[in-house]
């Protein structure tokens, strides 16, 4: 699945590609995309209109168009924008259609068809929609450990599934977040309200670097994802505990575990990230996984 590094690469690979020339033509060829509008009320609102900016607000790519209209896409589990795709490029359920000079179409790819396209009309509309779906921005300021105390306070959840809840902080996925709890040194089944001050600060920071990397490796290349130019990221290759169960630490060659958190497969070293103590004594939701 697409996480933020993900995204973002395809952001800035798009945005070069789209911003100052119009859109001609917004073809949707799968309904399903942008669900209950139909294709008409997004072309009406979209055709014909300059791209002022490609943004990107967690995992939402934003089209930010001429009149104060946008276009919010996500890519959910399988979508993916490419340039000029090749005819008969598989999977396309939407196609932009740009004028002047430059690649001529970019197209929504979609195997699993979950990916979505909404309208907003108005800058306070679109705020409105993201502030009731998107957390905090991980790669901005406002990311920092009394932020994340903040929001972590009385709560009981494991801190794993505190991060993948994409309404306290945006785009942290399954991946980074396996990443991000490593180089902060905490243990994914930690109840994220006992965690101390310092240890938000390092999970803020863990979490930042670990996206960082991410986004310098153009992503990670699981299962379909491809960038716009159609290219793969290689994230995978630098992951340091996730996926690499029955390997070795990289920091104190301790055997990576895996086993499951909120229906998700977690990859810990517990040399680096102990187990919290409860935990130990009542697994209630760390189980060993049957599989890598
Ligand atoms: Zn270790």
């Amino acid at each position: 699945m697409p996480e933020l590094p993900e995204v973002e690469t395809i952001r800035r690979q798009l945005a070069p590609v789209v911003e100052g020339r119009g859109l001609l033509g917004l073809d949707i060829e799968d309904p399903r995309w942008c669900a209950p509008l139909s294709p008409a009320v997004l072309r009406e609102a979209f055709e014909g209109r300059r791209v002022e900016r490609l943004g990107r607000r967690g995992k939402y790519l934003i089209w930010h168009l001429e009149g104060d209209v946008h276009l919010l896409v996500h890519l959910r589990m399988t979508g993916t924008l490419l340039i000029d795709p090749p005819i008969g490029a598989p999977y396309r359920r939407v196609r932009f259609v740009l004028d002047g000079p430059g690649p001529a179409e970019i197209a929504f790819c979609d195997p699993r068809r979950f990916g979505t396209g909404e309208v907003a009309l108005g800058h306070a509309a679109l705020a409105a929609f993201l502030d009731a779906r998107v957390g905090i921005e991980p790669l901005s300021d406002s990311l920092t450990g009394p932020a994340l105390a903040a929001l972590a306070r009385g709560r009981r959840a494991p801190v794993k599934a505190f991060l993948l809840d994409q309404r306290r902080v945006a785009c942290v996925g399954n991946i980074y977040a396996d990443e991000a709890l490593h180089r902060a040194r905490i243990h994914p089944l930690r109840p994220v309200g006992t965690l101390k001050r310092a240890q938000f600060a390092a999970l803020a920071q863990g979490v930042r670097e670990a996206l960082t990397a991410g986004l310098a490796a153009g992503g990670a290349t699981i299962d379909d994802f491809r960038h716009a130019d159609g290219v793969r990221g290689s994230f995978q290759d630098e992951f340091l505990v996730h996926l690499r169960r029955g390997e070795a630490c990289g920091t104190c060659g301790t055997t990576i575990v895996k086993f499951v958190v909120g229906g998700r497969g977690t990859y810990v070293c517990e040399r680096c990230q102990p187990r919290p103590r409860r935990a130990r004594a009542v697994d209630r939701t760390g189980r060993p996984a049957a599989s890598p």
